[in-house]
């Protein structure tokens, strides 16, 4: 390599654009992602022999996971946990009494477009509705928002409201994946939140600092914190083998700047539904800064019957739990009703 080379390198201006290449990763690492069964299968040393249940039509919620994630999982393995909540199955086709495509109530909940008020004192605000992962029992697999585009064109009426409601003093960023929104959107949304004087709280439900942890660079952290608004993220993993190097290091970048991290999961057949994985899922997610915040059990949104855990089941998995962990290490086992004013005790 000529000398000169380095010269360039570390000349100021180039070593900033060099930066702001670190802090894209996560734009290029989401056009990488598979989006096609076949490429993954490969990648995966597994073949559709391996799988019968694949469901090979193209879906418009279709296959989407970073290459990243895909690390993660074990070659050679169809029963792979990680594996389980990204792949199309056909079974996701059949229909089942009591499931349906808004589980939760979404739509009488809605205030402003994609601004969701059900509980008191926090509404929650769908920033976007792109994800960087399609987890296949996502309640949201069938709601408009999947087709939602740009936020800003919607949140003005969104923002109107919460300043107008002064009962508010938490507002949560949810989608999709409000992480998906670039820095620009997301600290002009922070922003305009800030400048609402009964806010006290800005919480994130994420799933980038699992799925795409490049996503948490330090100039997120700083558009987090530039705010005397506390901000909370929620992330969601469901299974230890989640919380790699790259997750933990993120995790880590986002508690040492101060931000409060607690993790939702849902209770998921064959992926979590044992006490050895919840409990090896809460002791990775306190080595990462985080504290186990609600394990959900599935709503009932069609396409994910085959998911479903019994409630029996899940109180004796968290009883289990209860008798082998600290307290701090144990979710909250609930799930949401629609028309109920907080999310609901199982057990
Ligand atoms: C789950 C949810 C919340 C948050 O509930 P917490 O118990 O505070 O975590 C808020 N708003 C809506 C619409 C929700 O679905
Ligand atoms: S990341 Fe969250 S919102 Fe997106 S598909 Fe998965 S569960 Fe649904």
């Amino acid at each position: 390599m000529p000398s000169s080379f380095h010269v360039k390198l570390n000349r100021p201006s180039l070593s900033r654009s060099g930066s702001s290449c670190q802090s894209d990763r996560w734009k290029r690492e989401l056009t990488e992602s598979f989006r096609d069964v076949d490429a993954l299968l490969e990648a995966l040393s597994l073949s559709h022999a391996d799988i019968p249940d694949i469901d090979p039509t193209r879906q418009r919620f279709g296959l989407l996971v970073p290459r990243g994630f895909v690390a993660s999982m074990r070659k050679g393995d169809p029963d792979d946990p990680l594996l389980r909540q990204v792949l199309p199955l056909r079974a996701e086709r059949a229909t089942h009494v009591g499931y349906g495509k808004d589980p939760v109530g979404d739509a009488s909940a809605e205030r402003a477009p994609g601004l969701l008020h059900k509980y008191d004192g926090r509404a929650l605000l769908i920033a976007t509705g792109a994800c960087a992962v399609h987890c296949r029992y996502c309640f949201r697999r069938h709601s408009p928002c999947q087709a939602l585009g740009a936020f800003e064109d919607r949140w003005e009426r969104a923002i109107e409201r919460i300043a107008a409601d002064t009962s508010l003093r938490e507002i949560i960023l949810s989608g999709g994946d409000p992480l998906m929104l670039d820095d620009a959107r997301l600290a002009e949304l922070l922003r305009r939140l800030r400048s609402i004087g009964h806010l006290r709280r800005v919480r994130i439900h994420t799933r980038l600092p699992v799925i795409l942890p490049s996503r948490i660079t330090e100039r997120l952290c700083e558009i987090l914190t530039a705010s005397p608004l506390a901000v909370i993220v929620v992330i969601h993993a469901n299974h230890p083998r989640e919380l790699g190097q790259s997750t933990e290091e993120a995790l880590r970048k986002l508690h040492a700047s101060g931000v409060g991290l607690f993790n939702q999961s849902v209770l998921l057949r064959a992926v979590n539904d044992d006490a050895q994985t919840l409990m090896g899922l809460s002791e990775r997610l306190f080595d990462c800064r985080v504290t186990p915040y609600y394990l959900h059990q599935l709503d009932p949104v069609a396409g994910a019957a085959h998911f479903q855990v019994s409630d029996e089941c899940a109180r004796l998995l968290i009883d289990e739990l209860r008798v082998r962990m600290p307290g701090y290490l144990v979710p909250q086992l609930v799930r949401e009703i629609p028309g109920a004013r907080s999310k609901t005790p199982i057990g």
